[in-house]
């Protein structure tokens, strides 16, 4: 097994995941078995618990682990599911290291982080490796170098290439070279700086990547090369590109692949780059555009969602389109909302519901937590159904669109889900009966990967590939379910319940999984989280159903205004 570990310098959001992963898709390219490993030092045992405003999404993956959103990138970029144990925090290894002292498993001994945390840091990685069967394992140290909370893990790494030898294990070191303006030059010193740290905890890179505004003249890299003691032709420059997509394009032509080929001793192959040309095509230049309304609470934070947009540019991708995305305040949709007092009211203030969703192609409500914008959202979905607007509900989205059917179809006025009204008069939305006895919030959702039966002559089963009916497996991460006492009333007002979770009496048995409207052109709802599955080759089905539709209301729409 061969080990490429990347590091970070200068500050923190450089994108070292997204470079990493790019490193990983070239790799990929050349046939390599390939996975990649998220090293996180804080001491939360996983970001199941942070919030998604100052860290991101939190991603789930199959096994059902609540990962770094970096987990996702390096699924995406490399088309595979990262297996379990791949996103390491100083929580885990202090966690286990304790667990073995109180064990007795270092009876007599002085236990310290050398050698016993470090130890334990190398064991994980080499795990990670083995789990998922890897010729070459990319690790990502999260934090700058620099940072007192990582230093354990450097250290470890830096043993690493003492215990495997030279050609087994290879360092990248990610810099910022910022552009100031005022006098039109790149600045090198902080780069200069960050190896300079580098090397005082005994790591020398092999490769210096560098973020930059624009790819970097060759006098530059020259300088860093002569500051840095890095060859020339192993600086390389990852400079902003319109579209994250384009990083291992970028970086190839550059010549990366080659420098590592070179470095761990492998053969040169020539990678098979295609899909990642037509990809890049494609979203550069697509023949439609639609524009999805996000209705949403963390709208001022992208990357809260960044599974969820990556999706729909797969989906866009499937269907030569770009997908704009209208960024909605649900709580600005609430007409409640308004300043107590002020005589305003939100919708008024906002212009109204047409205002906001008026001129969009389709509107997708994302999963949530938290009773905040919820009465907004509601109003989202009504607007969506009663207008035929194609709508995608993604978990919490789902609850939301089971409420307003609940409210204003089925007859069950003030329905509600018990997350946000413990009170309600119809608990529509209910706590899973296994959640009832748990205590603790830490990984203790409905997490992973479950099966969804989906049923024959369904909307989503048709999209799935199914329409006969079948089982799919989707990722999960949450609490509440509808509420079994109202599915028959809710399928009597006409809801369409057309998936659940299989089994007889098995637990969890029956759970309702999806939901549709017979009859509106698209509205598709699932308690799953379908946008961690999605890869740009291979959109998630629902995505790519959703901005069919949405291209479909706008020929619609099109060729109503022409005709009149
Ligand atoms: N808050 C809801 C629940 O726990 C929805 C969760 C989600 O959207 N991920 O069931």
């Amino acid at each position: 097994m061969k080990y490429i570990f990347v590091t970070g310098g200068v500050v923190s959001s450089l994108g070292k995941g997204v470079a990493s992963a790019s490193l990983g898709a070239l790799l990929r390219a050349r046939g390599y078995r390939v996975t990649a490993v998220k090293i996180d030092p804080y001491i939360n045992i996983d970001a199941g618990t942070m919030r998604p405003y100052e860290h991101g999404e939190v991603f789930v993956t199959a096994s059902g682990a609540e990962t770094d959103l970096d987990i996702g990138n390096y699924e995406r970029f490399l088309d595979l599911d990262i297996p379990p144990g791949s996103n390491i925090t100083t929580g885990q290894v202090y966690q286990e290291v304790i667990r073995k002292e109180r064990a007795g498993d270092y009876l007599s001994q002085t236990v310290q982080v050398i050698p016993h945390v470090t130890d334990e840091i190398k064991r994980r990685i080499k795990v990670a490796g083995e789990n998922a069967g890897a010729e070459i394992v990319l690790i990502e140290v999260g934090g700058t170098v620099g940072d007192i909370e990582s230093l354990p893990f450097l250290e470890a790494i830096r043993q690493f290439r003492f215990d495997e030898g030279d050609e087994h294990v290879l360092y990248l070191h990610l810099t910022l070279v910022p552009y100031l303006g005022t006098s039109n030059e790149f600045k090198t010193k902080p780069t200069q700086h960050s190896v300079a740290t580098l090397r005082s905890v005994g790591i020398s890179p092999d490769i210096v990547m560098v973020r930059s505004k624009e790819k970097l003249p060759s006098e530059i890299t020259r300088k860093i090369a002569l500051f840095t003691s890095v060859r020339e032709n192993r600086v390389f420059s990852s400079y902003d590109v319109s579209h994250v997509y384009e990083v291992p394009l970028t970086l190839e032509e550059q010549g990366l692949g080659k420098a590592v080929e070179d470095l761990l001793g492998l053969e040169r192959v020539h990678p098979n780059l295609g899909v990642w040309v037509g990809a890049v095509r494609t979203i550069k230049q697509p023949t439609h555009a639609v524009t999805i309304a996000l209705a949403g609470k963390y709208t001022a934070m992208p990357d809260a969602y960044l599974s969820l947009l990556e999706s729909l540019t797969h989906a866009g991708i499937a269907n030569d389109a770009r997908v704009n995305i209208k960024w909605i305040n649900a709580e600005e949709l609430d007409p409640s909302s308004g300043e107590e007092g002020s005589g305003e009211e939100g919708i008024g203030q906002e212009g109204g519901l047409e205002a906001q969703l008026g001129d969009v192609d389709g509107i997708l409500v994302p999963g949530g937590f938290g009773i905040r914008g919820i009465e907004g959202k509601i109003h989202a979905a009504q607007y969506a159904r009663e207008g035929g607007v194609p709508y995608l509900g993604i978990c919490l989205g789902m609850q939301i669109a089971v409420i307003e059917y609940a409210r204003n179809v089925a007859g069950l006025e003030g329905a509600n889900s018990a997350e946000f009204d413990e009170y309600a008069p119809h608990r529509v939305i209910d706590l899973m009966p296994e959640q009832v006895e748990i205590a603790g919030l830490g990984g203790t959702m409905r997490l992973g990967d479950w099966p969804m039966d989906l049923r024959a002559g369904t909307k989503i089963a048709e999209l799935y590939g199914v329409p006969e009916g079948g089982t799919v497996r989707e990722r999960h991460r949450h609490r509440f379910e509808v509420n079994p006492a109202y599915t028959e009333r809710l399928q009597d007002a006409g809801l369409t319940i057309s998936g659940v979770t299989p089994g007889v009496a098995g637990r969890g048995a029956g759970l309702v999984e999806s939901i549709e409207i017979p009859g509106h052109p698209f509205f598709v709802a699932l308690q799953a989280h379908p946008e961690f599955k999605s890869r740009p080759m291979r959109p998630s089905p629902p995505f790519a159903g959703f901005v069919a539709a949405a291209l479909e209301r706008q020929k619609a729409k099109r060729s109503n205004r022409l005709t009149v």
